[in-house]
């Protein structure tokens, strides 16, 4: 029993990564599914679609690295967060396509919720904002649309869950329904204090318990896997919530360590150990984990809309760079954006705004400017959303950062890294593997599968790569920051 199976099921894709008892990857698949845009604002998924691309996956890691299923001790899984599945527990079917996190279709519910005065007992009990990227409101929905559901429910016909869940179910034949305590963290129904679903929330959301998975600790094995999916029955952890699994992948295992994955948006968590503090810069407080039968841990959480989104839009829309990396070059023929400034609130602004009304701004545009500043505004711009996460959680947290440890695939370019270290004042910090989602999962399963014994024992599989230290002054980073705030507040209100 030598190897760990992470696997990670995204927005856009599912991977399955074969690693070996150092945390080296052996072998990767990976898979894109189908996204469904059946009306303006709403996103869906194909909760069988999405098995069998995992389920393949799965199967062609472990052929690829040239082992045998029998030789995995443990399957780590971690997922898209907040996205539902609601199926018939008896034919294993979605009886509805999947609403992902993305979707907007439960937003004036939610509205009216907030209109309704529920916001701090949201937040008291959740450490959530009311915002319909939660799982309670598109639940609510599904128990509503679908037709006989809460007969069936009550029945006991129905089980729901996050990814996770619907994927513990397939790879258990049905045998078990459980979460874990992260991802039921993103529900809105769990009560992020006791760890376990909440009466009161059920009720508001008018959700029977007896559709929802059990809620469990991470790491430790719940089920085997049916033989006949890998050819062997595997132990199967349950699954922890993707941003949750970058910030073990990051071992930010200690009160104030803190991580930042640029991927298509930004998410930074800091890791606040076992005490949930109470964010009063609108960010989130969510679980961080809880490994076996330690206490439950906590981190802040912000994210952005659009991160690595905006190099993109270079590329696609702009069509100023052929591929993400060339933003790199092309910024670098400018020493500055040569007052450009860039705020990439192309689909509102997330944390620690969450202004829906705001739209992307380019402003301080002259003769002179060229594509390369814009190119550095955009980098720019990606940096000041992060620094502007970062400032609220040393507000909420009281006390200053001392690294930021960074991963996703926009983290690959040097430059944007030194543009955030110099904005923060803050050492920025890149791992070798920045694949850090599959990697904390991996080190989850590994854990309860008994590899290592303590986290402190994980240390040695993160090797740092490089750290980019900050070269500006307190003067320059603090004038940095008042010119960006002159920019949201031009962005804000645009689609008023
Ligand atoms: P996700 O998991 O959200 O799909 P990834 O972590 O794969 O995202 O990161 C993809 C993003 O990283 C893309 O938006 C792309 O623009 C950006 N990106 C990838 N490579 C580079 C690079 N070398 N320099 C800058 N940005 C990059």
């Amino acid at each position: 029993m030598k190897y760990l199976l992470a696997l990670d099921q995204g927005t856009t894709s599912s991977r399955a990564i074969v690693y070996d008892a150092t945390c080296t990857a052996l072998a990767t698949a990976q898979r894109e599914f189908t996204q469904f845009f059946p009306q303006p604002g709403w996103v869906e998924h194909d909760a069988l679609e999405i098995w069998r691309s995992v389920e393949a996956t799965a199967r062609e890691a472990i052929a690829k690295a040239g082992i045998s299923a029998a030789e995995i001790a443990a399957i780590g899984i971690t997922n898209q967060r907040e996205t539902i599945v609601l199926w018939d527990r008896a034919t294993g079917e979605p009886v509805a396509p999947a609403i992902v996190w993305q979707d907007r279709r439960t937003a004036d519910y939610m509205t009216a919720l907030a209109e309704g005065g529920k916001e701090p007992f949201i937040q008291q009990r959740t450490g959530l904002l009311l915002d319909s990227y939660f799982s309670a409101s598109k639940l609510h929905w599904l128990l509503r649309a679908v037709p006989n559901a809460r007969e069936r429910a009550a029945a006991g016909e129905l089980a729901a869950g996050t990814i996770d869940a619907w994927l513990i179910f397939k790879l258990t034949g049905g045998r078990a329904h459980a979460t874990d305590v992260t991802n039921a963290s993103r529900t809105m129904l769990m009560n992020i204090h006791a760890g376990d679903w909440d009466d009161d929330l059920l009720a508001l959301f008018d959700i029977p318990r007896a559709i929802l998975p059990r809620i469990v600790a991470n790491g430790v094995p719940l089920a085997e896997t049916d033989a006949d999916i890998l050819g062997a029955s595997v132990p199967v952890c349950a699954g922890v919530g993707d941003q949750q699994a970058a910030l073990f992948g990051q071992l930010c295992v200690r009160p104030g360590l803190v991580k930042c994955t640029y991927g298509t948006g930004c998410f930074m968590l800091e890791f606040t150990g076992p005490n949930p503090v109470a964010s009063r810069h609108r960010l989130l407080t969510t679980v961080a984990w809880k490994l076996g039968d330690a206490p439950l841990q906590y981190a802040l959480e912000g994210s952005v809309f659009v991160g690595g989104a905006a190099i993109q839009w270079l590329r696609d829309g702009l069509k100023i760079i052929r591929s993400a990396p060339e933003v790199n070059t092309l910024a670098a023929e400018v020493p500055d954006a040569g007052g450009v400034m860039l705020v990439p609130a192309f689909t509102g602004l997330g944390a620690p705004y969450w202004d829906p009304s705001a739209r992307g701004v380019l402003l301080g545009v002259t003769r002179g400017t060229t594509a390369a500043h814009i190119a550095r505004a955009t980098l720019d711009g990606i940096a000041y959303e992060v620094a502007d996460l970062l400032l609220a959680m040393e507000k909420d947290s009281g006390h200053r950062v001392s690294t930021l440890r960074v991963d996703g695939g926009a983290s690959a370019s040097d430059l944007l890294m030194q543009i955030q270290a110099d904005q923060l004042g803050v050492p920025v910090e890149r791992p070798r593997n920045v694949e850090t989602t599959a990697l904390g999962a991996a080190m989850m399963a590994g854990l309860g599968a008994g590899f290592w014994s303590d986290v402190a024992d994980l240390h040695a599989v993160r090797a740092v790569d490089k750290t980019f230290q900050p070269t500006t002054t307190a003067a320059q980073r603090r004038a940095g920051l008042k010119t960006w705030r002159k920019a949201i507040k031009r962005a804000r209100g645009w689609a008023l």
